[in-house]
């Protein structure tokens, strides 16, 4: 113990860390879970059905499914969707692998489709190219936490009969415009499902967990059971009956707790993270190093991520090892997923998407998150602007 807490500390006093995403946990969120610890349940009791309930009243979904991680949820969501053996799933190549592991753990295939360089999302304009006769359904990703164009894709997949599933691990509190009015991502009016992540780095958290959100009957139907062993009760309710191969992705009375709390707050932490980006934004504006993502007025991210895409990725593996030296503790979003050894050895081929491919090799996520001080957002501008001046090149910004 003493030796972990030390090292720790010592770390801590030679330099400042700052990750490029951190929770927000405050004596609320504190209180609401020891409240939980305290009662009679740990699991399976009133909060779970408080936190669905909250998660509806924000997003206007008339259903959620509270579930164990953003993983499972995905999971469930590909089995309630029917995806199997000899079909086909289009997923982005720019996102986390597990997007496209959740169409394979249903056995289907996943194709992987490009991006548009200026929001890292799907690029409807080439979308086309991965549709076969195979195809059966979409997950699509708000990456960053700017929404995709909702109104044009479930239209594309309707023409289809595709069922679309938006993978809203990033966009929890971002909305968009269609049909003329504002839509909060998960409302679940332009997709099937939408699967979210509580993990500590996403917009709310609930340690881990995720939620599958629908306005489908048959489909909450389903996702209840896939949750719970595939349980159900029979007709008198006396009776448990194991109707269909189910799993054990339910989530505690403790997380969901914590998950009430933090979506009370949801709003407050977007606009923090609005503000950073803000900041961020007038500050680099008119650098020579690096661009940074664009979208229009028809769109309000969530600011889950904050990219900067280097003019020259020549330079970016020297930058974030300087960057990580200064204290930066930036990553990178994302490498294409068929460039993993997994889907390699299956034999995805690279130059499958060649702007996920470009994208991964210019881009490094820098810190944004609720509770980064003004002190430290300086901190971290002047540390990127440095660094870039001495690696890559001569002169100011
Ligand atoms: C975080 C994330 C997931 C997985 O969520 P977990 O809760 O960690 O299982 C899936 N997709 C994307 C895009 C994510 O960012």
């Amino acid at each position: 113990m003493r030796c972990w807490w030390g090292r720790d500390k010592k770390r801590e006093s030679i330099m400042s860390n700052i990750s490029y995403s951190h929770q927000h946990i405050d004596q609320a969120d504190i209180a609401a879970v020891t409240r939980a610890l305290r009662s009679d349940w740990l699991t399976q009791g009133p909060m779970v059905k408080e936190f669905e309930e909250a998660l509806c009243r924000y997003t206007s979904a008339r259903y959620a499914v509270a579930v164990s991680s953003g993983t499972a949820a995905l999971h469930i969501a590909c089995l309630a969707a029917g995806f199997e053996k000899g079909q086909e799933v289009v997923v982005p190549a720019n996102t986390f692998a597990a997007s496209a592991n959740a169409v394979v753990y249903a056995g289907a295939k996943p194709v992987f489709t490009d991006i548009d360089q200026s929001t890292g999302n799907m690029d409807l304009k080439v979308i086309g190219k991965s549709f076969g006769p195979k195809t059966r359904g979409i997950i699509a990703v708000d990456f960053a936490g700017i929404p995709c164009d909702w109104q044009q894709l479930s239209s594309m997949a309707s023409k289809r009969k595709l069922v679309v599933i938006d993978d809203a691990s990033h966009a929890l509190g971002a909305s968009y415009k269609a049909e003329g009015h504002w839509h909060k991502v998960g409302c679940s009016q332009h997709t099937d499902m939408t699967t979210l992540s509580f993990h500590p780095l996403k917009s709310i958290t609930t340690g881990e967990g995720g939620a599958v959100l629908t306005n489908r009957q048959d489909l909450y139907e389903k996702l209840l059971l896939l949750r719970n062993h595939g349980i159900d009760k029979d007709s008198k309710g006396l009776v448990k009956l194991m109707v269909s191969l189910g799993f054990n992705y339910r989530i505690a009375d403790i997380q969901c707790a914590l998950g009430c709390n933090q979506i009370k707050k949801l709003d407050r932490l977007i606009k923090e993270r609005l503000e950073i980006n803000n900041f961020y934004r007038k500050s680099f504006a008119g650098n020579r190093y690096f661009d940074m993502l664009s979208w229009d007025k028809t769109v309000n991210s969530s600011h889950h991520l904050f990219p900067i895409l280097l003019k020259n990725a020549v330079h970016r593996d020297s930058l974030i090892e300087q960057l990580r030296a200064r204290g930066l503790g930036v990553q990178v979003h994302y490498m294409p997923v068929y460039w993993h050894p997994f889907y390699r050895q299956r034999g995805y081929k690279r130059c499958y998407a060649p702007v996920s491919e470009e994208f991964f090799r210019r881009e490094i996520s820098i810190p944004i998150y609720a509770g980064l001080s003004k002190k430290d957002q300086r901190f971290v501008v002047k540390v990127i602007m440095n660094a870039c001046n001495s690696i890559i090149g001569k002169g100011v910004l």
